[in-house]
């Protein structure tokens, strides 16, 4: 049994027995998830962003 502590909330919970690792429950898992795509919106698009691989010179 492996112990591991929830991100969300600090609580510790069992690894192995649920299926919301790390997290202690499906509900701190999403706050995760709509934590890491609030911050992925608030990213500003550079203007290097586009076209990879265009001035490239093979
Ligand atoms: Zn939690």
């Amino acid at each position: 049994m492996r112990l591991v502590r929830c991100p969300i909330c600090s609580l510790t919970v069992d690894f192995d027995a649920g299926g919301s690792r790390p997290f202690c429950s499906e509900r701190c898992r999403q706050i995760d998830l709509g934590k890491w795509l609030g911050e992925e919106y608030r990213v500003p698009v550079g203007p290097d962003f586009g076209d990879p691989g265009e001035d490239e010179e093979v």
